[in-house]
């Protein structure tokens, strides 16, 4: 193996390599357009784009592609070569500036919630120029933003890009009033920690669950599963390990700093962690980690799940969305500062995130929402359904004694006079661990970790970067207008804390008091994905993203219409395989086992003399459960029948809910059932403890 230097980042078009092979004009004038959005001038991308070329060939690239982010949440590629004819039956590699620019893939075959209706089948890709270029798989892959010809967007780098630039726009206007003029530029960074199961291939292949949906819909509890908690951080299997390490350097080429690993607590479960990113690259970076976690995992003969719940049971896999401001002169506005007016502006920075997250708690809800996730949200795993913010003892005290305009004492008893203009200042590291938080402040970052593992992330940081915007913007206006800043400042922070601390909770999110205490508190508690989503389009959603520029209100809506019709044709594929799985697999077996057990009573009462207790016995619950199988089966197959695709979306989404998954679940329990009761050699699908240990 190459060392870890010369592979980092090797298979990246990064700064460094654009510093070397780009001609200094070039590469000022593509910097400028980097960081200050400059247009870029056509000679400018041919020189770039002959650069890449070159390079890209170089490492033994033939294609490039538009590497975009359409809807469906996964990414989309169309590859071209870069040859070209050049008479005589020669050919020459080229790539031109345009190509580089804008591509214009089909866009008839990507969900656009009922967008495609208003405009041309045809949709075009424009370079992401702040994020790298990278040759994955012998392709040059540009990052790019993907838009119909009417200019809306069809996928989710566009509206991140925007949200990046709002949030940009407005903490600038906030640093402005302190006075730091110098930062040119303020983003989020994002550390996405992913959380995925993996099991052998050979046995996953034998359950058309996992296969169809990702997840198992049937199976019965195994004897042993996390209840020992002994997979948690524990040594790494030799398979499991070389995989890791197969993967880590197949990321790290791509410019991807895996940082951690490690074993999770479920059985076959496991994490891993990047180091922080831009929004935007942190966004690309993970869905080529989820890319690549699948095909390593092939490689190893394994399959990497990432659904957010394969096995009922156990626990299932999301993934904690690290959030923070970040300066371009390295600056961390989350973190607590060094001077008094550095607090201040901290503090600022903080309660503009709890007000975002209070007042705009039903958007993050929606942010988290699929029907993979519903399984998770609120089940004693992961965080609840209701949205609520951890900020630890400490912080909470100082923000308590700011509200009451009380001093506030520090654990060395010093005291901190928190008045107009001396704000505290408090150790760094006062913040306690409560993993039981869906929006947790971890000393200098928020974590939120309602996310489901197979997410993409762009649609909660839209969410996080735009009502944090809009905090700041709210905040900037006020505070433009004031007279004395100092105390306009201190006023501020106080009145936007006491107005919104009810959604800081630092106990224990799993307990059912905070339920009752969460809806006396008038916090929402959107159970499900479809009690969730028509908050997306509510006339405050809408307000927030057109007034930001990050959505249009025909983008909401049509973004909309794509989360609800996703949830419906998730669950109608699960419901589909569970009654082809039932009909083709289960009740076959179930015949064969009765048949034999009926034949052995036969043989027995035709020879005389043997008991039979045990084979009637074992007849009649088999029989008893067929009959209960059967009229599961026979409802689900209706209430499916019964769908109507023409209800109108909400309609057609709460059916799912309210009938079709019901009929599922009564299904789920007979079959499972089923399962200890019928002979092992019988049973047609891999169990549980085959799937969870199928790592050895
Ligand atoms: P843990 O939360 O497991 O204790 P760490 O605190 O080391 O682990 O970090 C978890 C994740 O948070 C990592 O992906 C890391 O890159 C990310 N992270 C750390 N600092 C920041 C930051 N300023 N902005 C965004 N993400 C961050
Ligand atoms: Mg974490």
């Amino acid at each position: 193996m190459k060392k870890i230097p010369e592979l980092f980042a090797s298979m990246v078009f990064s700064d460094t390599v654009m510093r070397e092979r780009l001609p200094k004009d070039v590469y000022k004038a593509l910097k400028k357009t980097m960081s200050q959005g400059a247009h870029l001038e056509l000679d400018i991308a041919n020189a770039v784009a002959n650069a890449m070329k070159e390079w890209a060939v170089e490492k033994g690239a033939t294609h490039f592609t538009h590497w975009f982010q359409p809807m469906t949440g996964v990414t989309a590629e169309k590859h071209d070569s870069f040859i070209s004819p050049a008479g005589d039956g020669e050919i020459i590699m080229e790539f031109s500036g345009k190509e580089l620019v804008r591509g214009e893939p089909d866009a008839s075959s990507f969900p656009s919630g009922g967008l495609r209706a208003t405009f041309e089948a045809r949709g075009y890709t424009v370079w992401d120029i702040t994020s790298y270029a990278f040759i994955k798989d012998g392709t040059l892959c540009i990052p790019t933003a993907f838009c119909s010809y009417s200019g809306e967007a069809l996928d989710k780098k566009t509206p991140l890009l925007r949200s990046m630039e709002a949030l940009d726009k407005q903490a600038r206007r906030i640093l402005g009033l302190f006075g730091n003029d110098a930062v040119s530029r303020v983003t989020a960074t994002i550390g996405p920690e992913q959380e995925y199961f993996l099991i052998d291939k050979d046995i996953f292949l034998k359950r058309p669950d996992l296969v169809y949906t990702g997840r198992t819909l049937f199976g019965a509890r195994p004897p042993k599963g996390q209840e020992l908690e002994d997979h948690y951080f524990g040594s790494l299997k030799p398979r499991v390990s070389a995989f890791m390490k197969d993967l880590d350097e197949e990321l790290w080429k791509l410019g991807v700093y895996v940082k951690t690993k490690h074993n999770e607590v479920a059985p076959a479960q496991h994490e891993l962690a990047p180091i922080f990113t831009t929004t935007n690259i942190a966004t690309d970076q993970n869905q080529l980690t989820m890319e690549l976690l699948k095909i390593v995992a092939n490689r190893h003969n394994m399959v990497c799940l990432l659904h957010e719940k394969p096995f009922a049971g156990v626990n299932g896999s999301g993934k904690h969305n690290n959030w923070s401001l970040t300066t371009d002169k390295g600056g961390n506005l989350l973190e607590p500062g060094e001077t008094p007016f550095e607090n201040a502006q901290f503090l600022l920075f903080l309660v503009a995130v709890i007000k975002a997250v209070d007042e705009y708690q039903d958007l993050l809800r929606v942010s988290s929402a699929s029907a993979g996730n519903d399984h998770r949200l609120g089940a004693n795993e992961a965080p609840p359904a209701i949205v609520s913010m951890f900020l630890g003892d400490e912080l909470t005290k100082i923000l308590e004694a700011l509200e009451a305009g009380e001093s506030y004492k520090d654990k060395g008893q010093n005291q901190m006079e928190i008045g107009v203009t001396v704000l505290p200042h408090f150790p760094k590291d006062s913040t306690d661990r409560n993993r039981t938080s869906p929006f947790a402040f971890t000393g200098n970052k928020f974590e939120f970790r309602m996310l489901g593992s197979a997410f993409s992330i762009a649609g909660p940081n839209i969410v996080l970067n735009t009502a944090v915007a809009e905090s700041l913007r709210q905040f900037a206006d006020e505070l433009e207008k004031a007279n004395d800043f100092t105390s306009a400042l201190a006023g501020l922070i106080k009145k936007t804390y006491s107005e919104h601390k009810r959604i800081v909770f630092n106990g224990n999110n799993y307990s059912d008091e905070w339920v009752v205490e969460a809806s006396e508190r008038g916090l929402s508690n959107l159970k499900t994905t479809v009690d969730a989503l028509p908050e997306f389009t509510s006339r405050k959603s809408v307000q927030l993203f057109t007034r930001h520029n990050v959505f249009s209100e025909t983008e909401v809506h049509s973004r909309c219409e794509i989360m609800f019709e996703s949830y419906c044709k998730t669950l109608h594929i699960e419901a589909l395989t569970m009654v082809d799985l039932v009909k083709g697999e289960i009740i076959p077996a179930c015949i064969s086992y009765q048949n034999e057990v009926a034949e052995l009573i036969n043989n027995k009462k035709s020879c005389g003399g043997h008991s039979i207790a045990l084979e009637e016995h074992l007849l009649g619950q088999i029989a008893k459960l067929s009959g209960c199988l059967l009229k599961k089966l026979t409802f689900l197959e209706q209430v499916l029948l019964e769908t109507k695709e023409d209800r109108e979306i909400l309609a057609h989404a709460q059916y799912y809910r309210d009938k079709i998954c019901p009929a599922m679940s009564e299904l789920r329990l007979i079959v499972d059932e089923l399962e200890t009761v019928i002979a092992r050699k019988y049973w047609p699908l891999p169990a549980y403890g085959q799937l969870l240990y199928s790592i050895v």
